[in-house]
């Protein structure tokens, strides 16, 4: 099978098209034909290395994947050669008591498909069969590829860890990212009012398109300011946060009185300074959130096949184009997701 691997860190040229013997299946896993694969930052760190962090190279990337159960092993309950499936990213033991308490993504064991383990980025993956996720007839593999991995994570920070309630209003920064342009509609599923902060005006525009009501144009004005003049005073309940050391400070600068930071990343730089009595005198509350619960994924899905949440997908490029695609994400020229195509 033709896969992309990473035998060692650094620049595009360490993305190797190779062809790969296909692995046998144990009686509890499914090999998928592989038909999209979704592009996420995530993919970008593996590429690179970060500090301080060991990968298993070589390792095929990508987290994000849609296609067909290609062959089922022994032990399947349930699916069949010839179903359309999407993948979740997320793999746990299955068997400790977070798992058991569906909170899999708090599992001990709980590994990332293209970070841990080989993803997605191949004309085929193995995975446990309670990863696979079983998609509607009508959502394209392109489509379908662009869901898993950010509205998983963009589902947790907004319900899971905010509790976004109706009539909040969330500042979600980076929206025309991945997570961000998951997290402008998740949470005005729930009734908030959404400020979507972007550094250019054609991706507010866009995630205007997606439910934002507001929106704060980083290279034309002060983040603070704005949110203080669009909540007259106020601040925001909930600010949805993956940006970092840019933006820190301003974040949490902007919340109202009992109100809710969530960071999933730092893309700019994880290092920032915190002071600790506007935490302390304003009862503000620092959540961290990595991914989310995977039983998620199926209301999830139910929502994009009722129209109610939809998957934002840039451009789709052959998987043979994959350095172009990395490039594309890292320029952050791109609104939502990038998908490969097998
Ligand atoms: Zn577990």
């Amino acid at each position: 099978m033709k896969a992309i691997r990473i035998h060692e860190h650094g620049g595009v040229d360490r993305l190797v098209p190779e062809d790969l013997p296909p692995r046998p299946i144990r009686s509890d896993e499914a090999r998928v034909r592989i038909r999209a694969a979704g592009l996420n930052h995530l993919d970008l760190w593996v590429r690179r290395g970060i500090p301080g962090v060991r990968f298993p190279l070589p390792v095929i990337p990508g987290s994000d994947g849609a296609g067909v159960v290609a062959e089922i092993g022994t032990a399947a309950t349930r699916f069949a050669p010839g179903d359309r499936v999407a993948v979740a990213p997320g793999i746990s033991c299955g068997l400790c008591e977070e798992c058991l308490s569906g909170r899999d993504n708090l599992c001990p064991d709980y590994g990332i498909l293209g970070e841990d383990r080989d993803g997605t980025c191949a004309e085929e993956i193995v995975v446990p069969i309670r990863n696979l996720i079983p998609i509607p007839a009508s959502l394209p593999f392109e489509k379908a590829a662009a869901i898993p991995l950010v509205f998983l994570t963009a589902w947790q920070m907004v319900v899971d860890r905010a509790s976004v309630r109706p009539g909040e209003t969330v500042l979600v920064l980076g929206a025309g990212s991945g997570v961000g342009s998951a997290a402008v509609q998740i949470a005005r599923l729930h009734g908030a009012r959404v400020i979507a902060v972007s550094g250019s005006a054609s991706k507010i525009a866009k995630a205007r398109e997606l439910g934002a009501e507001e929106g704060i144009d980083l290279s034309r004005s002060d983040l603070r300011e704005e949110v203080r003049r669009i909540t007259d005073r106020r601040g925001a309940d909930v600010v949805i946060e993956h940006v970092g050391k840019a933006t820190w400070e301003q974040s949490v600068a902007c919340l109202a009185r009992g109100g809710r930071l969530v960071t999933c990343g730092a893309t700019t730089g994880a290092d920032v300074s915190l002071n600790l009595r506007p935490i302390f005198f304003k009862n503000l509350s620092i959540l961290g959130s990595t991914m989310g619960r995977r039983s998620r994924l199926f209301a999830i899905f139910r929502h994009v096949e009722a129209g109610r949440l939809l998957p934002v997908v840039d451009r789709v490029l052959p998987l043979d184009r994959i350095s172009e695609a990395h490039r594309l994400l890292e320029e952050r020229g791109v609104f939502g997701k990038i998908i490969l195509t097998t």
